[in-house]
């Protein structure tokens, strides 16, 4: 929680100010890629939004997107991790080809494996995920699968205070 003091804004939680904090972290690939040989990234294929990747003779998808959870001291407000999860050949296509169509919001949401490691005490790979399409010009958004037991999933589902962002970006950035 929040208090306020003038124009000043004052964690009840810890006492300190939490200024300047930021509202997105994320990940530049999935975590595989990272762990891939460079001869697998070669013949693979890393865009911004998209990455594909063959390990053992076998295709893997994967699309980018935020994992938002609200911020309950600023309504309206969320933070994201901007995270990789990976999708069946069929999912990727199907979005691939509906990626500039206008009624592209509407179409149902497919699933897919979250693929990076966050900081949890609990692994954050696997999670399982519900991916869902916006207008073209706007990313999917990643919604987690509401029945999975994890502090993440929880998060994305009752918010986290100032004072939890704080000990985020604490935990990224060291
Ligand atoms: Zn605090």
């Amino acid at each position: 929680m929040v208090g306020q003091r003038g124009n000043e804004w004052q964690c009840e939680t810890c006492g300190h100010q939490h200024q300047g904090l930021a509202t997105v972290f994320g990940a530049q690939a999935p975590d595989v890629w990272l762990q891939a040989t460079s001869t697998e990234r070669e013949a693979g294929e890393l865009t911004g939004d998209m990455c594909l990747l063959e390990v053992g003779g076998e295709r893997h998808y994967f699309l980018r997107g935020p994992v938002e959870i609200p911020l309950i001291d600023a309504p309206g407000e969320v933070f994201s991790w901007s995270a990789w999860v990976s999708l069946s050949q069929e999912s990727i296509q199907k979005i691939a080809d509906h990626w500039d169509d206008p009624a592209r919001a509407s179409m149902p949401p497919v699933f897919g494996w979250l693929c990076n490691e966050l900081p949890y005490d609990q692994p954050t790979t696997s999670i399982a995920t519900h991916v869902h399409n916006r207008e073209p010009g706007v990313v999917p958004y990643i919604e987690l699968d509401p029945f999975t037991d994890h502090p993440l999933v929880r998060e994305q589902a009752s918010g986290i205070s100032l004072h939890r962002l704080a000990e985020i970006n604490k935990a990224v950035m060291g």
